[in-house]
């Protein structure tokens, strides 16, 4: 089995060095990353300059765009063959909810998946500083293991996983996305020469976080298992668009 292995913390993120470990024990791994932190970059592609690649001393490849960027130019560009599934990885921070529309962790497994690709995304949820990377890594191991040669039942699966010792998980549970109300104010700050600048808020706090949400199951030490789809079609709204724009052929 080939698996090629992307994140958005960037090449040198601890959450990726652990995962390429345990997959590198059952599979044949090439990591190519963002060359530095694009943790937002949702699914972003480099359109209006060269992207450069940097191999590194470990073999990592370490990409100048954005985590979306690193899959495409994997798979059609570094590949004769291309890999049996892309796994994206270990975020350091939780990829819950709405997070998935922000997460350039969950972007990197949609490319895998719009190149035609199986694809997990990893996430490790806890406050800084994380410590149990080696655990998400674990769960992600053990999950292409229990798939036994299956197909993966969807073609993106969202894996958020406790920050705890991997014997310390309650259970693994097969979730929906949450909810979160909306985020926190922008923050505004003044640079050394007096002019105004802004930080994007934190995350809004969560709104749907029952029974059969990620958020739920991850509050109870569980490991979150979402499958996710790309397709962002309201098909229960069509009947009422068309009856809205009126539905007519121009003949
Ligand atoms: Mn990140």
């Amino acid at each position: 089995m080939r698996i090629l292995i992307a994140n958005d913390d960037g090449f040198r993120s601890p959450g990726l060095a652990a995962l390429h470990a345990e997959l590198a024990t059952v599979a044949e791994c090439t990591v190519v990353a963002p060359d530095r932190d694009r943790s937002g970059a949702s699914n972003s592609l480099t359109l209006t300059r060269p992207l450069r690649a940097h191999r590194q001393d470990n073999g990592f490849i370490a990409v100048e765009g954005t985590p979306t960027d690193c899959v495409h130019l994997a798979i059609n560009g570094f590949f004769e063959e291309p890999p049996d599934m892309v796994v994206s990885g270990v975020n350091a921070g939780a990829n819950m909810g709405d997070d998935v529309h922000y997460s350039g962790t969950v972007a990197a497994a949609m490319e895998g998946r719009s190149l035609g690709l199986p694809a997990i995304a990893v996430s490790l949820v806890g406050h800084e500083p994380l410590h149990h990377y080696a655990t998400a890594a674990r769960v992600v191991r053990e999950l292409i293991a229990r798939l036994a040669g299956r197909r993966q039942p969807a073609s993106i699966i969202n894996v958020n996983v406790p920050d705890r010792p991997y014997e310390e998980l309650a259970g693994w549970r097969a979730t929906r996305l949450g909810n979160r109300h909306k985020s926190e104010p922008v923050i505004v700050t003044r640079d050394p020469r007096g002019r105004e600048c802004y930080w994007i808020g934190a995350p809004g706090p969560e709104q749907d976080a029952g029974e059969g949400t990620d958020f739920h199951a991850v509050a109870a030490g569980c490991v979150s298992v979402t499958p996710l789809a790309s397709d962002m079609t309201r098909h229960t709204a069509l009947p009422a668009v068309e009856e809205w724009i009126g539905v007519c052929d121009r003949d």
